[in-house]
C-alpha cells in the first residue's frame, strides 16, 4: 500500500536544523547480526531532523526549457537530506498580481510531472496570492502565478501552495513511533519564550526516506527553531478520539 507513495513529492529544505532527540517510546534496535540499519538511523536509533523548507519551485522538463532555454536541464547544486533530491543552481522570479514579485526563488530537482510553487504565508501575502495549505502534489483549485527565467516565462494556471507540514520517514521509523503512512503526529519544539506544539504533522512513509520533518519559514521562525532547546516528535494526542 505504501509503495504507492510518490517519492517525487518529497521536497526540500534550504536550511537544516539538526537536533538529535529521543522519543519516549523504547527504541527498536537495528539488527546488528545482519548489519541492517534503516536509512538515516544512527547507532541503532532514529535520528530526528527538523528542516525548514524555504520558498521554492518544482518544474516540469518542459518548463525548465521554457525558462532556461531549449535543451536546458536542472543543474544540481546542493544535495538535500533526502537521497536523490537537490537544490538546483537555477532560480526563477515568481510574479503575482499587480506585478508583485519574489526574485531568485530556488528550483528543486529532480523535475516533476507538474510545476508547483511552495511559499510560506508571509511570502504569499507579499506576492498578493492567497495560497491554500496543501500537501505537495495536491494543487487542484489553487491559484497560479507567472514564473520568469532568463530565457522566457511560464504562466501557471494553478500550483501555488503553502506546503503543509509533514514528516518523511521509512517504515522502521514508523514502527518506532507506532504510526502509519498518512497519520498525523505532533512536533513539540521547546524554545525560550516561544515554544510551539505543531499539530497535524502528516506522516509520509517511504522505504527509502530518512526521518525528517519539513516546516516552512514562518513555522520555523515562530518557534525560533535554530535556538530550540528540545525537539520531540510524537504520536498525535493520547490516542483517544475526540467526540
Ligand atoms: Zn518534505
Amino acid at each position: 500500500m505504501t509503495q504507492t507513495i510518490d517519492r517525487s513529492q518529497i521536497e526540500a529544505l534550504v536550511r537544516n536544523v539538526i537536533r538529535g532527540t529521543r522519543d519516549a517510546a523504547p527504541a527498536k534496535v537495528a539488527d546488528s547480526l545482519s548489519g541492517f540499519s534503516p536509512p538515516g538511523w544512527v547507532d541503532g536509533q532514529p535520528n530526528l531532523r527538523v528542516s525548514i523548507s524555504a520558498r521554492h519551485v518544482h518544474l516540469t522538463d518542459e518548463h525548465v526549457e521554457m525558462l532556461f532555454g531549449a535543451g536546458s536541464k536542472l543543474e544540481p547544486d546542493k544535495d538535500l537530506y533526502q537521497d536523490g533530491f537537490y537544490a538546483a543552481k537555477q532560480t526563477v522570479m515568481v510574479v503575482g498580481p499587480r506585478r508583485r514579485m519574489l526574485p531568485n526563488v530556488r528550483v528543486l530537482g529532480p523535475t516533476r510531472p507538474f510545476s508547483q510553487v511552495e511559499l510560506a504565508l508571509t511570502d504569499s501575502i507579499s506576492l498578493g496570492i492567497d495560497a491554500p495549505v496543501r500537501h505537495s502534489g495536491h494543487i487542484h483549485d489553487t491559484p497560479g502565478c507567472v514564473l520568469v527565467g532568463p530565457a522566457g516565462t511560464v504562466k501557471l494556471d494553478h500550483g501555488v501552495i503553502r506546503a503543509a507540514r509533514h514528516v518523511h520517514m521509512n517504515f522502521a521509523d514508523a514502527d518506532h513511533y507506532g504510526v502509519k503512512n498518512s497519520e498525523k503526529m505532533q512536533l513539540v519544539v521547546k524554545s525560550k519564550e516561544c515554544g510551539v506544539i505543531f499539530e497535524d504533522v502528516l506522516v509520509r512513509a517511504d522505504k527509502d526516506a530518512k526521518l525528517e520533518v519539513h516546516i516552512d519559514t514562518d513555522e520555523g521562525n515562530a518557534c525560533n527553531l535554530e535556538a530550540a532547546t528540545e525537539i520531540l516528535l510524537r504520536k498525535d494526542s493520547c490516542g483517544c478520539k475526540k467526540k
